[in-house]
Formats: structure tokens, sequence, C-alpha cells
């Protein structure tokens, strides 16, 4: 019976989860995958018949039990814990794609720790709500624009694959739910001081109606910074490469 605390909606409909699996491209060239909470291995099924060596990781000791008795293939790579708490340069010491039907309470989470691991991880590929979906790939200029959409296009291109409704899961979720994919594009590091780059983001978006000139007061904006265009605009409306050209401005004002 699915449980409500770990975020559980099974898929029911195999042509979807087959879509799902098919998505990774091997971007990058990876030949590990790693499939966050496959629960009774409705996707895991698929990524087993496709190129690469899955492995999974699951927090609910049931679903463990039952990925050990079905998918005896598995065995020595089903990682029973929590991916938020794990270490996983100590599973992959190498690149691995990361791919799964994501618990929705915390994908935003999951992104975070991702973008810990982007060095290691050239493509990802999950179903979440719609709503976080379209939050995530939003340009800039858009109100759902936010922090994790420009950390995450940073580091990686979006692209929305595909809609699927509520009745494909058992128990069905409230919402609507999408499948993306995010391929990591060529940037090692940002072209500035990455610390004062999260901060800048975080505290223009904190108060997003606010233009950055008043969002900015928290972190103690140089005074000769006053007269710059840029500080007029809200936080939402800034691209990831006009973030790093303010972080640079409000580096080089500081020295
Ligand atoms: N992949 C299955 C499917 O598509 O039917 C299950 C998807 S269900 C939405 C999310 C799965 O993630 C559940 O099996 C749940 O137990 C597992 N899970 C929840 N939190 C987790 C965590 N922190 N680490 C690993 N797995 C987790």
């Amino acid at each position: 019976r699915p449980k409500k605390h770990l975020g559980q909606h099974f898929l029911k409909d195999l042509n979807i989860a087959k879509q799902i699996a098919d998505g990774l491209t091997r971007h990058g060239g990876y030949d590990k995958v790693l499939e966050i909470g496959p629960g009774t291995g409705m996707l895991t099924q698929f990524l087993l018949q496709n190129e690469g060596e899955t492995s999974v990781i699951e927090l609910d000791r049931d679903s463990v039990a039952y990925l050990k008795q079905h998918f005896p293939q598995l065995e020595g790579r089903i990682i029973e814990g929590d991916f938020l708490k794990l270490n996983m340069e100590d599973y992959f010491p190498g690149q691995f794609a990361v791919i799964g039907n994501f618990p929705y309470n915390i994908s935003s989470q999951i992104f975070f720790k991702v973008l810990d691991l982007k060095q290691q991880v050239p493509e990802v590929v999950c179903m979440l709500q719609k709503e976080v979906a379209d939050r995530l790939i939003s340009p800039p200029g858009n109100k759902t624009y936010g922090i994790l959409s420009v950390f995450l296009q940073a580091y990686y291109d979006l692209e929305y694959l595909f809609t699927v409704p509520p009745n494909v899961f058992n128990p069905p979720p409230k919402v609507n739910s999408a499948v993306i994919r995010l391929k990591r594009n060529k940037r090692v590091s940002l072209d500035c001081d990455e610390v004062l780059f999260r901060r800048v983001v975080k505290a223009g978006f904190q108060m997003r109606r606010k233009t950055l000139r008043n969002a900015l007061k928290p972190i103690n904006l140089p005074e000769e910074l006053n007269g710059e265009k840029v500080l007029d605009q809200r936080a939402e409306t800034l691209s990831v490469d006009q973030y790093v050209e303010l972080t640079n401005l409000i580096t080089s004002c500081r020295e």
C-alpha cells in the first residue's frame, strides 16, 4: 500500500514508464544510471532493458524487499537509504545519470543535491509536479522564474518532454505531472564568485516584487553601485549571465 509521507504515487501506465526511461539520451556518454525512488520497479524494468548499468536508491524498506525479490538482476545495485543524506560519491566515483519519478515533496531538495553533484551528473530525466516543472524551465521575465530556475539553468539546459495526468498513478495526485530533461551544459564553473552569486540570487528573489536596489540591501551593496541601471530591475528579469555580471560588479567594487 502506497505511503503518503514518502510521496509514493506509483505509476500504473507501462507506456508512460517506458517513455520516461527512453528519455535518457546518453548525453555526455555516461554508462551508469541511478534511479531515485524506484518503488515497485515500474520504471526500473525499462531502464534494465536499455543501455547502461542501472542502480536504484530507495528509502522505503518494503519497496526494497519487493525489488530484491522481483529484480534479481539488480543484485548489489539496490541502495537502501535516503538520496538526500547518503554520500553518492561513495557509490559513484565517476559520471552517472539521474532518473526518477521523484517524490514530489522533496523534488527541490533533490535538485539542490544534483547541483552539488553537477560535475558527475551529465543528464537528468524526471517526473515532478507540472507546476514545479514549469517553474524550473521558465525563462527570465516570467512570474514563475525563481531561485532554482536560475541555479539549474546556470549548469543545465532544460527541456519539457510531456505532461502526465493524475489518473495514471496509484493513488492519483491532486495535480498534473510533467517529465523534464536536464542536460549538463559546457560551463565548468560560473565566471564569478559563486557564493556571492547564490546570495545575490536568493536575496533578489526573497523580495521579488522589489527592485534589486531594495531587495539586495541585506547583502550591503557597495555605494558606488547606486547608479547602476540593472538595480532598477526585479530579480525575475535577470538571466544567468546578467546575474554573473552583477556579481562581478559587486566583487570589483569591494576589492
Ligand atoms: N518509481 C516508482 C513509480 O514510478 O511507480 C515510484 C515513484 S514514487 C512517486 C516516489 C518513490 O520515492 C517512492 O517509492 C518512495 O518510497 C521513494 N522515496 C521517497 N523519498 C525518498 C528518498 N529521500 N530517497 C530515496 N527514495 C525516496
